[in-house]
């Protein structure tokens, strides 16, 4: 390991808005857009983070000035600090941000900032993330196969959905999330269809027949049951099909809901959108849920996805991040799993399967999935690079949107 110089400084901070040129904003996929942040230092060392929240409100989050002493501007806060100080940085710009934020976009921001402090981290002292994490505690990450058909009918999405997931089982997938969406806010593409939650057990029924036994099958049907009783009562015909996690089945301030479908004995799984260890101490806590889901820039970096993670040890339950973003995500998740041991898998979006430019162009070197596995980066910080040919190209789509706003 690498010494660090005693009086190195944070010099500035770059952020970068992108936009897909080809984003639909009725798609089901918050990967269409990004904020990339690059810290700055005195010795020419940069750091690299993104965060899963529209990147004008994360922009606006970072470089707004400071007006008073509890309202202090999180880039005005970082700038002249030494990069080394990461969990100091974190208390501190939570601290001082605290009348704007402590929880919602502003911790979602911080977290952009966290990312790239551990990037930077590891560049200075010449070591991986994971091995400042703690250390390995396996040799490879197992990531599960995430994908959310863009159809217009009933017939079509369950087809499209047996038939990738075979393909994810052919391309080396050990796990594999289906969207089963019919119900609630996500209801996909406007397909309606009667009894929505007979229709999904179906798909789920169709999903495992078609997969097999020896596959894990995790459901995300993103908050479509109206209420607990509705939940209750369509799981009652899931317990043949052997199901990983349900993810979020309820809305996530129904803590009281969430608590009830503990009872039954498919694990449940949450905590996508959740900022800070203080919404999920609730909802481990009062929600009872299995499986820990931080999304880890939204929750506020790795340094907050790690405390989470320690929630989740000291209960006995399990943390599997949740992911739709970039190569910078994929790595801070590779890292993460890397160092976490009740961390079995991590969300992966293959680039090829992706409708995303942002997921397939911006990083050059993608931690890859090989043979069902991603291996660990040996490279220090993520150990990843941006492409500046696709960053330029995302800028300008961005701006174009721009264009017009008053401001
Ligand atoms: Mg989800």
């Amino acid at each position: 390991m690498r010494e660090a110089a005693a009086d190195m400084k944070i010099t500035s901070i770059e952020c970068h808005v992108l936009l897909d040129p080809d984003y639909d904003v009725s798609a089901t996929s918050s990967a269409q857009d990004d904020i990339v942040v690059v810290i700055h230092t005195d010795e020419g060392v940069t750091g690299i983070g993104e965060v899963d929240v529209n990147p004008w409100i994360a922009r606006a989050c970072i470089t707004a000035p400071s007006t008073h002493s509890m309202g202090l501007g999180l880039a005005e806060m970082l700038i002249g600090r030494h990069p080394l100080e990461v969990d100091e940085i974190w208390t501190d710009l939570y601290v001082g941000s605290a009348m704007n934020g402590r929880r919602g976009a502003m911790i979602n921001a911080m977290g952009a900032i966290d990312i790239a402090l551990h990037d930077l981290r590891g560049k200075i002292l010449g070591e991986p993330c994971y091995e400042l994490l703690g250390g390995p505690v396996r040799e490879a990450v197992i990531p599960y196969a995430s994908l959310q058909p863009e159809v217009t009918s009933y017939e079509a999405y369950r087809e499209s959905l047996l038939a990738w997931a075979l393909d994810a089982r052919a391309r080396g997938f050990r796990a594999a999330k289906a969207e089963v969406t019919l119900a609630g806010p996500y209801a996909h593409m406007g397909i309606k269809v009667d009894r929505p939650f007979e229709r999904t057990t179906e798909i789920v029924a169709a999903l495992r027949d078609a997969v097999g036994p020896d596959f894990t099958l995790m459901i995300d049907v993103q908050y479509a049951f109206p209420d607990v009783d509705t939940c209750l009562a369509t799981l009652a015909d899931w317990h043949d099909f052997d199901i990983y996690f349900l993810e979020t089945p309820l809305w996530p301030d129904d803590l009281a809901g969430y608590a009830r479908l503990a009872e039954q004995p498919i694990p449940i799984a949450s905590g996508e959108w959740l900022t800070t260890r203080f919404e999920f101490l609730q909802l481990l806590d009062q929600g009872r849920v299995r499986v820990a889901q931080p999304d880890i820039g939204r929750v506020g970096g790795l340094t907050e996805a790690r405390r989470v993670a320690d929630l989740a040890r000291d209960r006995g339950l399990t943390v599997v991040p949740h992911l739709w973003k970039t190569g910078i995500s994929i790595a801070a998740a590779v890292h993460f799993a890397a160092a976490t041991p009740h961390c079995p898998f991590i969300e992966y979006l293959p680039a090829d399967l992706s409708e995303s430019a942002l997921r397939k162009d911006l990083v050059a070197n993608t931690p890859p999935m090989v043979d069902g596995v991603v291996r660990l980066p040996t490279a220090p910080g993520l150990g990843i690079e941006l492409n500046h040919d696709a960053l330029r190209r995302f800028t300008d789509a961005a701006r174009a949107v721009s264009v017009g706003v008053a401001s």
